[in-house]
């Protein structure tokens, strides 16, 4: 697709919009199959060394109560999930790299797969690290991470970002290239609906996706958050529900320029619309994260204004989601790990290509 082609289908509205959901939902079922996957998502920390302008939790909120889950909770959260055949988690956290953190997330990767007995999947998605953390957390059991790009358009990225060696744009591509290194499923995605942001920069992202070949996005709405700098621009924002018909655009054109990839359907949907993570996973989603974060701690995790779920706990959660998933047509894959088709397809073809050259 061209990136022209690609800026007409964002702008559809109306009966043509209706046909490029229809088409993208038979291109997944076609590739991927019908079946959602869970990621239990433990939000283990919201301490964070960054101040992204559009974060609920940066650095400079005050008003935000630092917490680090204990290594208690996060395990019962992924027994939780190991038990109800969720089989894979996310650990997700704000953005550190001091040892003792490198360490601590090293020690709970090891633990977790011991518990499970080396059953649960583990995704990470604790930030911007050296080449050799990667590797170290690759090694202890990590086998997947999400690095959202935020966006792709250097300059955007300077203007959702304070502009300094901290917040490097070149730093987050090299970060990219260093977990695909590493050997990681690599996952990335962008905020949709930021201010300033226009159609061409949402086409060159998804352009962008194509060029470094991801194997999984996780891609949302951007929402405004009071305390963070961001807010002054919140007048030159699309309303909430352009914002969403926008993302639901946007998974359909990357479910069609990368079929076989794994889309998460993001949680920012929800804080929009209550049915609208079912509504990914109707045009081209195929993965779901649902909350095992400690319910004390989600106050605090607020990236964003209305995060949906604050008070429902595991149980509560995963009951609802069943529902609604059966309601969505889709079946859910219990006791699968729901690996990126692409990522072994990607793969393969290394292998194929090393030999060749071998020869
Ligand atoms: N600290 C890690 C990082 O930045 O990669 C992982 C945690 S961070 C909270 C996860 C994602 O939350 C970010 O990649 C960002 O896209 C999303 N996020 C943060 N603030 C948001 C907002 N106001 N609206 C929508 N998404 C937001
Ligand atoms: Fe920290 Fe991630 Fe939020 Fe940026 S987006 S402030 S790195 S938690």
């Amino acid at each position: 697709m061209e990136r022209q082609e690609i800026i007409q289908l964002l702008k559809l509205k109306g009966t043509e919009r209706t046909a490029l959901l229809q088409r993208a939902r038979e291109v997944k079922i076609k590739e991927v199959g019908n079946k959602v996957y869970f990621r239990g998502l433990i939000e283990f920390s919201n301490v964070c060394s960054k101040d992204c302008l559009y974060c609920g939790i940066r650095k400079g909120n005050e008003k935000v109560l630092r917490y680090d889950a204990k290594d208690d909770e996060i395990l019962n959260a992924c027994r939780f999930a190991w038990e109800n055949r969720f089989a894979s988690v996310v650990l997700q956290s704000g953005e550190l790299s001091s040892p003792a953190f490198v360490k601590r997330v090293d020690d709970l990767l090891k633990k977790i797969k011991q518990l499970s007995n080396n059953e649960l999947g583990i995704t990470l998605s604790c930030g911007e690290q050296s080449l050799e953390t990667y590797r170290r957390w690759f090694e202890s059991g990590a086998h997947r991470y999400l690095l959202r790009i935020e966006s792709s358009t250097r300059e955007l990225y300077y203007k959702i970002h304070p502009e300094n060696d901290h917040h490097s744009f070149e730093k987050r591509l090299e970060a990219l290239a260093s977990l695909k290194q590493a050997g990681y499923q690599v996952g990335t995605g962008v905020m949709i609906g930021l201010p300033f942001q226009t159609y061409e920069h949402l086409a060159d992202d998804l352009l962008f996706f194509k060029k470094i070949d991801i194997d999984m996005c996780g891609m949302g709405p951007y929402i405004e958050h009071a305390d963070t700098p961001l807010y002054e621009h919140r007048h030159v924002l699309m309303s909430k529900q352009e914002r969403f018909d926008l993302a639901l655009n946007m998974v359909a054109v990357l479910r069609l320029l990368m079929p076989d990839i794994n889309i998460a359907a993001a949680t920012a949907l929800q804080a929009i619309d209550p049915a609208g993570r079912e509504k990914a996973l109707a045009v081209g989603a195929n993965v779901i994260m649902p909350n095992l974060t400690p319910c004390e701690y989600r106050e605090e995790y607020q990236l964003y204004e209305n995060k949906p779920c604050l008070d429902e706990d595991a149980e509560l959660c995963r009951n609802c989601l069943e529902a609604r998933i059966s309601l969505a047509g889709a079946e859910i894959g219990y006791g699968e790990w729901g690996d990126s088709k692409h990522f072994h397809q990607r793969n393969k073809t290394n292998i194929i290509l090393r030999n060749h050259q071998q020869k």
